[in-house]
């Protein structure tokens, strides 16, 4: 590659900030940045992000292209269950976790490559949980982010963090690269301790928006603009109700593996892994369990929304209460068929490419959610059942520290729906958030490598784009 190639990329990480939060601080002329800079030469829409949409998991498609099933991180929580049945530390080592110590561990637990960072040598981060690929030197500030990033987290100081990530970011504005990856932890920080809408949120947007501006002004006064790409991981909702899926495993008798206190446990039958935390595996350790109704009674929890399970024929069972379909993809198209009732209200769907599927799904309570259970069960890490939350529910007792009030991880629109602008025209076809990272290459001009295909497609071979003339 051209290391004095012009072609440069930022792609913006807004964490958590939801589609509509964003466009109604447009709409109130609040981020005359975003609009100036990004919009008014390429578009802003409402895409889908990945299941579980949880922080780092669904960093993974911006960076790799790919969903979390097929990169091998099915959740921020997963068990890998080699180590089960061993002592009490590989027993820890296995109930994985994202959110603590084993943080850095989601780098090496991602089966799938290269990342752009790998495929863009000049490439800078900032604040970034999944560093693969960058060269050394190139993730900046990460003492500052860890030492901000615990006190965000246990002081709710986000301000301070994402002033830390804004500074970076605006003195990387005049240094060589081609791709640089801005990450903003405040607005998802802010959700959890308060609400999607709060002002503190809605104060952290208008404070990217100026760096935004900054950050510009000094670019273009170093030469010719980069493209800019500005993106949520997830959306997020309010939640009313913990209902604690490994205690009312636990109620029934079935002693479960579970965070933070009980992953050392042995003779475990059960463990649940959630994430976000609108999102659960439950992994069946016990083969009697798996005859019994345990999986019957999950799929029934007040609070559940969806559920979904391998059928054993290489198809996704999908269950709703009562209401049972299955899923299928031969490689070529999906079917969905409603077994009984209707889970996802899509009607029979047979010989249906992926791309239509997701049209239809978006007018559902369950966007992209057939590509998200199929992608997510194609991986053998995944749990023996998934679960995800209806809105105002998540599915872990008050163990955050602090208390999540608002939260993410699930299937529903409030969390699978985010914004994705770009300084790009946008296609006049849906988007998701795996689309993006092709998409940048493109205008790098960085070809992918031969091998495993991505998960997305760039935007340049998915429709026409907004705007443009017939
Ligand atoms: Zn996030």
């Amino acid at each position: 590659m051209d290391t004095r190639d012009p072609r440069r990329v930022v792609c913006v990480l807004i964490d958590g900030v939801r589609h509509d939060v964003l466009q109604d601080l447009l709409d109130r002329g609040d981020l005359p940045n975003l609009g100036r800079w990004v919009i008014e030469s390429g578009g802003l829409t409402s895409g889908t992000t990945v299941f579980p949409s949880t922080t780092g998991v669904a960093y993974i498609p911006l960076l790799f292209g790919r969903y979390p099933g097929p990169a091998g991180v099915p959740g921020i929580r997963w068990l890998d269950r080699a180590g089960v049945d061993r002592g009490p530390v590989d027993r820890w080592r296995a109930a994985r976790s994202y959110c603590g110590p084993q943080a850095g561990w989601i780098n090496r637990d991602i089966t799938c490559g290269p990342s752009i960072f790998e495929l863009v040598p000049q490439s800078l981060a900032i604040c970034t949980p999944i560093i693969r690929g960058l060269s050394r030197g190139s993730h900046l500030m990460p003492v500052r982010r860890a030492l901000l990033g615990a006190a965000a987290h246990y002081c709710g100081s986000y301000a301070a963090l994402d002033r830390a990530v804004a500074n970076a970011w605006i003195a990387a504005a005049r240094r060589p690269w081609r791709f640089l990856f801005v990450v903003f932890p405040g607005p998802d920080g802010l959700t959890h301790l308060y609400d999607p809408t709060h002002a503190t949120v809605l104060e952290a947007c208008r404070r990217i928006d100026r760096a935004l501006g900054e950050f510009m002004r000094r670019s273009l006064a170093a030469g010719e603009p980069p493209a800019v790409f500005v993106v949520a991981d997830h959306g997020a909702s309010a939640v009313h109700e913990h209902r604690d899926v490994a205690l009312e495993l636990e109620s029934m008798g079935v002693a479960t593996l579970r965070h933070p206190f009980h992953v050392w446990r042995g003779a475990a039958r059960a463990a649940v892994m959630v994430s976000g935390n609108g999102a659960a595996h439950v992994y069946l350790l016990d083969y009697a369990l798996e005859a019994s109704d345990v999986r019957e009674h999950l799929i029934r929890l007040p609070g559940v929304a969806l559920a979904a399970y391998r059928d054993g024929r290489r198809g996704v069972v999908i269950a709703r209460g009562h209401m049972r379909a299955r899923l299928v993809d031969d490689g070529e198209c999906l079917t969905y068929e409603p077994l009984l009732g209707d889970p996802l209200e899509l009607g029979r769907q047979s010989g249906l490419d992926d791309r239509e599927l997701l049209a239809r799904s978006l007018a559902t309570d369950f966007p992209d959610a057939p590509r998200q259970l199929l992608q997510l069960l194609s991986s053998p890490r995944s749990g023996d059942v998934v679960l995800a939350a209806e809105r105002g529910v998540d599915f872990r007792e008050a163990w955050e520290i602090p208390e999540h009030r608002s939260g993410h991880g699930s299937l529903i629109a409030d969390h699978m729906l985010v914004p994705i602008a770009a300084s790009i025209p946008l296609p006049d076809v849906p988007v998701r958030t795996v689309d993006l990272m092709p998409t940048m290459l493109e205008v790098l001009g960085v070809r992918f490598p031969d091998g495993p295909a991505l998960d997305g497609v760039p935007f340049s071979r998915l429709g026409t784009p907004a705007g443009a003339a017939l």
